[in-house]
């Protein structure tokens, strides 16, 4: 098993206050908070590189997680926080109900797997994956398991404005949150006008486009005009947009850089011509016709 001291000279550290000042919670519509920046553990293979990485991230002062049940590392994600110092309620966690057990009618009894997998007795917040067909049943299961205690706040990913209002019309719990695909070039405004309208906080999934800001000189512009990197450019921007960002990467340095987000500010007019590169492009999937 790998040891947080194993790769950490001075575990010490993490409990000062390097990088963590000036990290925003955001509310939620139930009280709860929820760290603005997290980390995304998607595609980070499970045992010793989705453990280091969320021990990197810990370090650098993250204290949110997001994985999955589809991302098959949840076992990773719950040795890393067993094996860190720092104690469990610190973290905030999020996990996800996979598709197939949607369909399957099968929610609480995946959210059991997950918990064992993650060690641990709840999560932060629990979402449905994707609008699949039984998702208002899906949805009725997650607030058992909230009632429960079993996760502290419970949402939606990928739901679009009627699948949204569908939730809202059956249930007795609004949603906390909707993780979504958002970053420049798509902010997808009908959604998350529906989100505002009933409090539901919006989380941006590919918040750096999937690596593909690269591709674009303006951030390495407005960057070169701060001295910082065109990646942290691209995530200031979701920051000032009020949106929770969940960046990934395995890499200790791009980890540690993705968090140093609170030295600069963006100006109105920098806003306004990032703002200008919206052009409904997507990197992932489009919930209103994906099929799997
Ligand atoms: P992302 O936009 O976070 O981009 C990640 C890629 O950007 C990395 O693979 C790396 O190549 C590059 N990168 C990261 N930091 C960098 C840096 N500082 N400099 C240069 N390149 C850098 O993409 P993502 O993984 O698709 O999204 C982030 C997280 O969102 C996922 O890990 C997952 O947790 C979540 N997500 C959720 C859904 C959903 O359906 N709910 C879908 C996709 C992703």
């Amino acid at each position: 098993m790998l040891l947080w001291t194993s790769f950490l000279p001075d575990a010490n550290k993490l409990r000062s206050t390097r990088c963590y000042s000036g990290m925003k919670q955001i509310e939620l519509n139930n009280g709860v908070q929820m760290p603005q920046i997290g980390l995304g553990v998607w595609q980070a293979k499970d045992g010793q590189e989705v453990v280091r990485a969320i021990h990197w991230a810990l370090e650098s002062g993250y204290r949110h997680i997001d994985t999955a049940s589809i991302y098959k590392n949840e076992e990773g994600v719950g040795q890393a926080i067993q094996t860190a110092p720092i104690d469990r309620e610190q973290i905030f966690l999020t996990t996800k109900i996979w598709n197939n057990d949607i369909r399957a009618r099968r929610t609480k009894e995946a959210l059991k797997e997950s918990l064992d997998r993650l060690q641990t007795s709840y999560v932060d917040l629990l979402l449905l994956h994707w609008p699949v067909d039984h998702f208002e049943e899906a949805w009725l299961a997650l607030e058992e398991a909230y009632q429960a205690g079993q996760a502290k706040a419970i949402g939606l990913s990928n739901f679009m404005p009627e699948q949204i209002e569908k939730v809202i019309e059956i249930g007795s719990v609004i949603p906390a949150v909707n993780q979504i695909e958002y970053h420049p070039y798509l902010t997808q405004a009908d959604v998350t006008q529906i989100c505002e309208k009933h409090g539901i906080v919006v989380t941006a999934w590919s918040p750096l486009m999937q690596g593909h800001f690269k591709n674009e000189s303006l951030f390495a512009d407005i960057a070169a005009a701060h001295g910082k990197t065109p990646a942290q450019v691209v995530l200031r921007w979701g920051i000032q947009r009020d949106v929770i960002i969940i960046p990934k990467s395995t890499n200790e340095g791009r980890i540690q850089e993705n968090f140093e987000l609170f030295d600069f500010e963006l100006s109105t007019e920098e806003m306004e011509q990032i703002n200008a590169l919206e052009r409904g492009r997507r990197f992932g999937p489009d919930p209103r016709n994906f099929d799997f």
